[in-house]
């Protein structure tokens, strides 16, 4: 088998490892038993599966890609975030947050190489998209993350690089692998999918019928704000948005979440904050607040009196707002900044 036709070993679907382990003249059981390293014990080396025979596991080392992505580099932040530049195994890179609090541990994956919506805040959107990430990548990330943590996280969110519902169908394969008893087993309500907005891709998730919880960044609230943060090709008008927002609402019966990127002198008006309450209240949507973490000269982050002016007009509307704290902004957590530093050299390990 060609290195370009292998699959992640942690991609396999229990059909694709029980037609292997028959194709290898080894009983059935032996399924269950490498599906348990993968999933259950989050080993997937095969050295490691050490109740399977020697030839099983280098047919396994032989036939698939098992380890494809090392940690390059983590940066720590001193309030415990860590952030780890994952090296794919083409040269590419990606990041992973791994984020603490004192009641949960949050992983946030990557779901692309680059962003083809190319938001102009954003350091991921830089370059356009890259690549695809594939579903075993995204869910070696989250191995990345247990081995570190040494265990599960409470929640996962796809808010890393990239829009993954632009890469629908890896998405997909990667919450199922995540959710489904045979595989982690982890909640699908503990998962969380981040869209700048992309309509179809909204109701696409929405019809998996999955608990998965959606946020939505709508970073302004109305369409001609909006237009100055994010390009034309793949942004979508408010209101469509809004459709879809109510429909995975009615499919899943979960709320859903609008993110806004706070950025000063385009977004952060009072008038703006009144208009993101009316639109929250009618979509029954919580509310969280990010203020701008600068990656670029054209964009400031608001000035502290101004973000909490803004909260203080929603939460006097009965809206339900977090703002996010500051957290990692010293390792460069703003979405797709480690890369990019990666990318341009600022770091010491070239590419
Ligand atoms: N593409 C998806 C998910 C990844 S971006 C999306 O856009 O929702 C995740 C969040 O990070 C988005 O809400 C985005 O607006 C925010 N973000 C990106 N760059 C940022 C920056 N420099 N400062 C603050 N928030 C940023
Ligand atoms: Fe892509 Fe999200 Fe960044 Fe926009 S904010 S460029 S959609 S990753």
């Amino acid at each position: 088998m060609s290195a370009a036709s292998k699959q992640l070993l942690c991609s396999l679907t229990a059909d694709e490892v029980k037609t292997w382990v028959a194709a290898h003249g080894a009983p059935a059981f032996r399924a269950s038993q490498i599906l348990d390293w993968i999933y259950k014990k989050r080993i997937i080396t095969p050295n490691l599966m050490s109740n399977l025979p020697p030839d099983l596991r280098l047919a396994l080392s032989e036939d698939f890609i098992c380890v494809s992505s090392v940690i390059e580099s983590e940066v720590a932040a001193g309030d415990g975030t860590s952030k780890l530049l994952l090296r794919l195994r083409d040269g590419e890179a990606v990041e992973m947050v791994i984020i603490p609090a004192p009641d949960r541990m949050t992983f946030c994956l990557s779901t692309q190489v680059g962003c083809p919506v190319q938001c102009r805040f954003c350091a991921s959107g830089a370059d356009g998209l890259v690549r695809n990430l594939d579903a075993g990548e995204m869910v070696e990330q989250f191995f990345h993350g247990c081995a570190k943590i040494g265990g599960l996280p409470d929640n996962v969110v796809f808010m890393g690089i990239g829009e993954g519902l632009l890469n629908f169908g890896n998405l997909e394969k990667a919450i199922r692998l995540l959710c489904d008893s045979e595989y982690v087993g982890f909640g699908a309500r503990r998962i969380t999918v981040s869209t700048s907005g992309f309509v179809p891709g909204m109701r696409q998730l929405a019809d998996l019928g999955r608990q998965v919880n959606l946020a939505v960044s709508l970073h302004a609230a109305d369409d001609a704000t909006r237009a100055a943060l994010i390009p034309d090709k793949l942004r979508y008008p408010i209101r469509e948005i809004l459709d879809a927002c109510e429909y995975y609402r009615e499919k899943t019966g979960r709320m859903i979440t609008f993110e806004y990127t706070l950025i000063d002198g385009i977004n952060d008006k009072s008038g703006d904050a009144e208009k993101l309450a009316a639109i929250a209240k009618r979509m029954h949507a919580k509310v969280n607040l990010i203020p701008y973490n600068q990656t670029t000269a054209d964009f400031h982050r608001p000035p502290d009196k101004v973000i909490r002016n803004f909260q203080a007009i929603l939460e006097r509307c009965d809206i339900q707002v977090t703002l996010r704290m500051e957290k990692g902004s010293k390792v460069s957590a703003a979405c797709g900044q480690l890369r990019a530093k990666h990318a341009s050299g600022e770091h010491s390990k070239q590419e």
